[in-house]
């Protein structure tokens, strides 16, 4: 019987859990999580779980597992590769023969005077997003810094509710560090039109408290805004101090191969803190999306009991919903030559297809185009040419 432990408590820890039960019910496995319950779909935070009364969908564990342990708020602080144990912050050690690092990433923290204030956001945990939730109400404004996917996300979810929005972005447009500029100016259309105050170029100085209002102000060259409550969205750090202090290799993320095999043949590690070879692109890269985690998190499960299958092939895919829009976003469409637009399937629907050089697809971009979208991840899977009528020639080129 192996001695597993994963430490982290997202999805890739969990699939990696869910498939070591499926496969050996009586395995002896640890998880340790320093959140405080199993997982759940965080994708849901910045959407369904502030605008609805849906309930937070749980990815814990059914069922009852004799040699299973799981522990909550209980953070592992240091691997000790040598005698092959984790150490936890409460005091406690535990013994490994396959270790599974899954430890996801934290928000990037805004580098200016901030205040501590319960008004002052960062979204990524399920408490995160239960603290966020009573500020977006009519009659409140939110300040949101960082035109990025949650950013946005937030935005369209506070204008759901009544709450004015506020999106203040550094870079001259919105998800400059992801997406190409059609996407960029189609969602600012979109906000705009849904009545978010978009400030582009926007520096943010400082964060401070306004004791005249009890709010909160963020000062920026161009001015101050006022605000009832601000949310920091400016990107994800890695958590990979774990890996890098026991000597895993690690380069912006932590190195695995398609098997989720590190540096050392008792490790491995899935989802966001990885960065993994995209055999199909011919690269290294890291990605942050719920999809890739999931799947990684399936893989290592298998290889920790030995079990080495086709190992992680997919294109990463990341969708967005925002009012009531659905975009899709698939591979690596930014590193792209050639964009070639081709109409959606309704009036307000288009998919744009990345091409490189070569005539290689590296991804596409899908507004209220799901089903396209989906079969080209099923022309990818099968190892089928891209759909003929997604074809370089068939559309003009951006
Ligand atoms: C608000 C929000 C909305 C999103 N929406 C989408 C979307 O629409 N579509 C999409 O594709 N993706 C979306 N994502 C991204 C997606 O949720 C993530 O890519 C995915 O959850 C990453 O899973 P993970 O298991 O790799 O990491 P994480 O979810 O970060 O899990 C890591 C876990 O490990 C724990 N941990 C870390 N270090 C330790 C330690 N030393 N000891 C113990 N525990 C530790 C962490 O607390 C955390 O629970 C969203 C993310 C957020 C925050």
């Amino acid at each position: 019987m192996s001695k597993i432990v994963i430490v982290g408590g997202g999805v890739a820890a969990y699939r990696a859990l869910h498939r070591i039960l499926e496969l050996d019910p009586l395995c002896d496995v640890t998880l340790i999580s320093d959140e405080d319950r199993p997982a759940y779909e965080r994708p849901m935070l910045s959407k369904e779980l502030l605008t609805s009364d849906k309930p937070l969908r749980s990815l814990g564990v059914r069922g009852s597992f004799p040699n299973l342990t799981q522990l909550f708020s209980t953070r592992a602080t240091k691997v000790d590769r040598r005698q092959k144990r984790v150490l936890l912050d409460d005091g406690c050690e535990i013994s490994y023969e396959k270790l599974i690092l899954a430890t996801g990433s934290r928000p990037r923290r805004l580098e200016v005077d901030n205040p501590t204030s319960e008004r002052l956001h960062y979204l990524r945990t399920a408490v995160d997003a239960e603290k966020l939730r009573p500020f977006l109400c009519p009659g409140n404004r939110i300040a949101i810094i960082g035109g990025g996917f949650i950013g946005l996300e937030v935005a369209a979810s506070a204008r759901a509710l009544g709450a004015e929005a506020v999106v203040l972005e550094a870079q001259p447009r919105l998800l400059a560090r992801v997406a190409p500029e059609s996407l960029s100016t189609w969602l600012h259309d979109l906000h705009k039109k849904n009545g978010v105050d978009i400030k582009l170029g926007a520096q943010v100085d400082q964060i401070a408290e306004d004791p005249s209002t009890g709010g909160m102000i963020v000062r920026t060259a161009s001015g101050e805004i006022p605000a009832d409550a601000v949310l920091v969205g400016i990107g994800v750090l890695p958590n990979v101090e774990l890996a890098v202090d026991c000597g895993l290799d690690v380069d912006g993320g932590i190195a695995v191969d398609i098997h989720g095999r590190t540096s050392d043949p008792y490790i491995l590690a899935a989802g966001e803190a990885t960065r993994y070879p995209l055999e199909r692109l011919g690269l290294l890269t890291r990605s942050e999306c719920w999809t890739t985690s999931s799947d990684q998190g399936t893989i290592v499960g298998e290889a920790a009991l030995g079990s080495l299958g086709d190992g992680y092939r997919e294109m990463p895919w990341v969708w967005s919903d925002q009012y009531e829009a659905s975009i899709q976003y698939l591979g690596l469409p930014l590193t792209a030559s050639r964009m070639v637009t081709h109409p959606g399937e309704s009036q307000n629907a288009w998919v744009d297809i990345a091409w490189d050089d070569a005539g290689r697809f590296l991804g596409a971009i899908g507004i209220n185009s799901g089903r396209q979208i989906s079969e080209l991840r099923r022309a990818l899977r099968k190892g089928l040419p891209i759909p003929a009528k997604f074809g370089l020639e068939t559309q003009a080129t951006l």
